[in-house]
């Protein structure tokens, strides 16, 4: 048992050296800000999808690291095109339809504050073009939430320069989110995160992973049987890239002004796959952003024991899409959210969002916004100041 413990290890400082190694080549000759620190924790996962998840070779996967990212300079921050002006939305269907686009700002305290703003002030260029606008220095945050049917795909080009996933919708989405990346001119992503095992999320992760040079991947302790799971798991695999546990308290990034934080799982006794979803905060100076995965009740109400009023927050992606298993009024009233986002599908037979779902965040004063609606939903913080820009 000794043996075996002692030769994971040896194999996991060679991980950690490797991934020093990918590190080095990713960031040379690029405006670095935050270096990713070496792995220092890993999921308990199977033994089998451990071992599938640690680098067959370590050579060539530095190898071929080094060169993927050899282009990785800007992560810019381009909101989709068409965003178009529009009064604050509260984004009931038949609303939104009849105003199809908008931009929405609201000062991020008070809540209540809200002042219409030009799209030309949300947009850093341009609808529709691809111009690369370097994200270091610029001084925003900004949040994609990327149109992917029914499913959860969220980019967050963070204000130093660095680049999240969380999730990537269905398989049969991985080109389309590989596609919206590519035209924001990304070609490398720091930190990925599958937020649980569920197709939905995860299907097109191999995709993304086989098209862009990765940093770290963080995914939950939650183990899935499926072929779409295992493929995720030997895309990470043949990419040389290791995971680290997603968990409650699990700091991704610390920086004056810029905080990425797990707030869940707290646990990895769940009865309900969806209670595992990686739950990440992020704040950056006044604002916050609040992504909950398809995270239901039980996990929302630990999430709120745990954190109280920390919780709030000027964006909410709500969680499991807008179900009511999700979205509890302790939560609800903890995030006191101003803007909160549905990634759903249209007519997905799932009827989300549900019904008080919406009903419940629009009396708690926030403004809804959903994919199956307006598209790829834009969220842009300068700090101070949340705009929200949709494709559609
Ligand atoms: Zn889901």
């Amino acid at each position: 048992m000794k043996t075996l413990r002692g030769r994971h290890n040896f194999r996991w400082v060679w991980a950690c050296l490797a991934s020093l190694l990918i590190l080095a080549g990713c960031r040379a000759g690029t405006k670095e800000a935050g270096s990713s620190a070496v792995i220092t924790e890993r999921p308990s996962l199977s033994e089998t999808a451990f071992r599938s998840s640690l680098p067959a070779e370590t050579q060539s996967a530095t190898a071929s690291s080094a060169s993927a990212s050899d282009s990785a300079s800007t992560a810019p921050e381009t909101p989709p095109a068409s965003g178009t002006q529009a009064e604050a939305s509260s984004a009931s269907p038949a609303t939104s339809s009849a105003s199809p686009g908008g931009t929405t700002t609201k000062a991020s305290s008070p809540p209540t504050t809200q002042t219409a703003t030009s799209a030309s002030t949300a947009a850093s260029s341009p609808a529709g073009t691809s111009a690369t606008q370097p994200e270091t220095g610029s001084g925003r945050l900004s949040a994609h939430f990327i149109d992917v049917g029914q499913g959860d795909s969220v980019l967050v080009c963070l204000p130093n320069g660095q680049t999240m996933l969380i999730d990537a919708g269905e398989a049969k989405k991985g080109s389309s989110v590989v596609e919206y990346l590519q035209s924001q001119n990304i070609t490398h992503i720091d930190y990925l995160v599958a937020t649980h095992p569920h197709a939905d999320h995860i299907g097109g992760l191999p995709a993304v992973i086989k098209a862009f040079s990765i940093g770290k991947v963080y995914m939950p302790k939650a183990e899935h049987t499926t072929k779409t799971y295992e493929n995720l798991l030997t895309a990470i695999a043949d990419k040389g890239l290791k995971i680290t546990a997603a968990k409650a308290g699990v700091t991704v990034l610390d920086e004056p002004g810029l905080k990425v934080t797990f707030l869940a799982p707290a646990s990895d006794k769940y009865k309900d796959l969806n209670n595992y979803s990686a739950v990440l905060q992020i704040q950056f100076k006044d604002t916050a952003f609040l992504l909950m995965g398809d995270a239901e009740k039980e996990s929302e109400e630990e999430i709120v024991a745990r954190y109280g009023d920390a919780l709030a927050a000027d964006v909410v992606k709500a969680g499991h899409h807008g179900s009511r298993t999700s979205s509890t009024q302790k939560l609800i009233a903890a995030t006191q959210a101003q803007y909160v986002v549905f990634c759903c599908g249209k007519d997905n037979s799932y009827g989300h969002p549900h019904e008080e779902t919406v009903s419940a965040w629009t009396k708690a004063g926030a403004a809804l916004f959903r994919t199956d609606v307006h598209g790829t939903i834009t969220a842009v913080s300068d700090g101070k100041t949340v705009t929200v820009t949709t494709e559609k």
